[in-house]
């Protein structure tokens, strides 16, 4: 017989993570509610793309 007792702890790691890109002068560059912040990039795609890729390994 199976105990159907679950704890539904299972977080989204996009819910820990929320991140934004920031401009400071020419630069953007991605930041995470975690603290995190990505290198400055030329271009904002780079930057966001940068933010994605924390999200998937912090
Ligand atoms: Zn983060």
């Amino acid at each position: 017989m199976l105990n159907q007792h679950e704890d539904r702890h299972t977080e989204s790691p996009a819910l820990l993570h929320r991140t934004t890109t920031v401009e400071r002068g020419a630069f953007a560059m991605g930041r995470c509610s975690c603290g995190w912040t990505g290198p400055a990039r030329r271009a904002r795609d780079s930057a966001r793309r940068d933010a994605a890729r924390h999200i998937d390994t912090p």
